[in-house]
């Protein structure tokens, strides 16, 4: 018998952030091919099992490529479990994303040796760090033509702001990369296979290529922190692999160093009190939910993720908010197209919980029903949009699709207070194809999201007299979200930095936290 805290012990719950092309889904391929299973149901699973996932896995991955939908992926290595968060694939950096990056404990950064630091690793970063998610660096592509190892290493504890410590050094690059030469263990890690101690690194080296390593090896050590796994778990340091994630090099050394460093799940904030992984009380928050999986079905699954206590099947938990009794009898995995009941899970863990539209991003699951999670956002839209129905018949129809799409967190709505067309908001313009393609393909609409007279959204807050004066005297540019929380539609930047001026007790709020 386990125990409850050993086994939120044994969980590392992560994702994998980068730039697209950097190589996301390689890694992770790597990663779940380590682990020797693509998913398992909180407990150690028979072999046969493990093996039949493989090879469906490796169909699914052949037929669709590997992010399409899955949104969790467990495995497990070194007697560590692993629950990879799927952030989203695509170029557009969206809400979604943030939103999983709520649900990990730690996060691996990718980096293309090639490019460096690029705009989205920047931009999820800075979320991590928000959160303080303690972060390792992989630095991939070291097969290929690279920057100067120092050079990348310096850009990224210039440009992120953060101390590094390599673990391993890489030798040459691209066609002469021989392979990477472990700091601390001061053995080289033959690029091609093998590792190798002592006197065989100077053998296996050219005099050259050994005087070279030593030297850098020399400013390394004399330049750079050593791996302090404190700072690491405080989001202060970064741990730095070179490899190849295609060639599958120094994958494992990564993997090795998450089972052994990468932090248990985190205690989490409620209102009113902290939760401890090891509390008795089963609880967990809804970070992302996702519709019409199945076409042939309406349904829709709630992804939370658990934050305490033993998590069994048929169990009864309650919604924050509603007080509402939900009897959990299916919790569900998920791989692409797959899923899997499971029987038992544990913090750290993501369960699927499919139900018809209950479950809303940001609610918390609790047995008293007395816990509520904060610090799951709603972020202001950077892009705005007036959705136009070519049968204008079809409103009431429009306003069940938007809601229901908002609630999954596709898109934002905006109800103005004056007028009857919605406005919807998103974070990047991807997200406005998936919206318009959704309503086509799955409510049989055809809307045009034309161009709004609006710039940007800010939630409204202050003393409710402040905010009757605002909303009174600024009519034209307010409407409500999808809970009636108040939001101000300015016309411009410039119009914003107006009433914020002529409303000085008025909070304008870029992100409101679901309560
Ligand atoms: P993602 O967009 O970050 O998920 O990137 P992918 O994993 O799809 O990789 C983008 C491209 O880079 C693909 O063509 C990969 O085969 C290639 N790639 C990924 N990792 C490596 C690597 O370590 N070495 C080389 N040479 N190519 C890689």
């Amino acid at each position: 018998m386990t125990t409850l805290s050993e086994q939120a012990n044994r969980r590392r719950t992560f994702a994998i952030i980068s730039h697209p092309d950097a190589g996301k889904t390689t890694l992770t391929e790597h990663l779940l091919l380590l682990g020797g299973a693509i998913h398992e149901a909180g407990r150690v699973k028979a072999r046969g099992e493990a093996r039949r996932a493989r090879s469906d896995w490796m169909k699914i991955e052949q037929e669709r490529g590997i992010s399409v939908t899955s949104a969790v992926m467990t495995f497990e290595y070194h007697d560590a479990v692993f629950n990879l968060l799927d952030t989203p694939g695509h170029e557009d950096f969206s809400e979604d994303t943030y939103r999983t990056l709520t649900a990990a404990d730690s996060a691996v950064m990718v980096i293309d040796a090639a490019k460096g630091i690029e705009s989205q690793t920047r931009k999820l970063f800075e979320v991590c760090r928000l959160r303080d998610i303690p972060i390792m660096t992989f630095i991939n592509k070291m097969d290929r033509e690279a920057r100067d190892p120092f050079d990348l290493v310096d850009e990224i504890a210039d440009q992120l702001q953060l101390d590094v410590s390599p673990m391993s050094w890489p030798v040459g690059q691209g066609l002469n990369f021989r392979g990477v030469y472990d700091l601390y263990t001061e053995e080289f890690s033959v690029y091609g296979g093998g590792r190798l101690g002592g006197s065989h690194v100077e053998a296996h080296l050219s005099i050259e290529e050994k005087i070279q390593l030593m030297e850098e090896v020399d400013l390394v050590t004399a330049g750079l922190s050593r791996f302090d796994e404190a700072e690491y778990r405080a989001g202060r340091l970064s741990p730095i692999f070179f490899g190849s994630a295609l060639k599958n090099f120094a994958v494992a050394d990564l993997l090795t160093h998450l089972a052994k460093h990468a932090p248990a799940p985190r205690t989490q904030t409620a209102k009113d009190r902290i939760v401890e992984p090891a509390d008795e009380e089963v609880s967990g928050f809804v970070f992302k939910v996702q519709a019409n999986m199945d076409p042939n079905h309406r349904d829709r699954v709630a992804f939370v993720r658990l934050a305490s206590g033993e998590f069994k099947r048929g169990m009864k938990l309650t919604q924050s908010g509603t007080g509402k009794q939900i009897g959990i009898y299916n919790p569900i995995l998920f791989f692409a197209q797959q899923r899997e009941t499971v029987d038992d899970a544990y913090p750290g863990d993501i369960i699927g919980i499919p139900n018809h539209g209950v479950l809303r991003v940001g609610d918390t699951l609790s047995e008293s029903g007395k816990i509520v999670f904060t610090g799951i956002p709603n972020f202001a839209p950077e892009i705005l949009r007036r959705v136009k129905l070519f049968d204008p018949m079809k409103q009431k129809h429009l306003a069940r699709a938007l809601t229901s799409l908002a609630e999954e967190g596709v898109t934002q709505v905006f109800k103005p207070t004056i007028g009857s067309q919605w406005i919807v908001g998103v974070v990047g313009p991807l997200q406005l194809d998936v919206l318009k393609s959704r309503l086509k393909a799955e409510y049989g609409l055809d809307a045009d999201l034309e161009n709004s007279p609006y710039d940007t959204a800010r939630w409204i807050g202050g003393e409710p007299a402040d905010v009757e004066k605002f909303v009174d005297s600024n009519k034209g540019g307010m409407a409500a979200d999808r809970d009636g929380a108040p939001v101000f539609l300015a016309k411009s930047q410039w119009e914003l930095g107006y009433v914020q001026e002529k409303f000085p007790k008025i909070k304008f709020a870029k992100t409101r936290e679901r309560a």
